[in-house]
């Protein structure tokens, strides 16, 4: 059937591994415990393409959705990232931290 997506089959995805669910789940369940803040504030998980000099090609982006809004931008593809890392940048940084590791 010509045309058609086909999920799981070898079209052009790109070369980026993808996180699992249950990482991602693990990773909010990590932001939620290192700030102490309640299962019903959103949680965002991204990874994102990152086109600044002397960035990895792929990044991790994460952002609680609660009043002020707090992102975290951690240099590492979701799927390496790991638990230890995103409390470390939370603990050293709890208000935010953007671009990790540039200087
Ligand atoms: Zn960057």
């Amino acid at each position: 059937m010509p045309g058609l997506v086909n999920p799981g089959g070898s079209t052009r995805s790109t070369a980026v591994p993808k996180a699992t669910r249950e990482h991602i789940d693990n990773l909010k369940t990590a932001v939620r415990s290192a700030l102490g803040i309640p299962d019903h504030t959103t949680v965002l998980i991204q990874q994102l393409a990152c086109t600044e000099p002397g960035c990895p090609p792929v990044e991790t982006v994460v952002a609680v959705l609660s009043t002020p809004r707090t992102v975290w931008k951690l240099p590492s593809a979701t799927p390496d990232l790991t638990i230890a890392e995103l409390r470390r940048a939370i603990e050293e940084h709890p208000e935010g931290h953007d671009h990790a590791d540039h200087d």
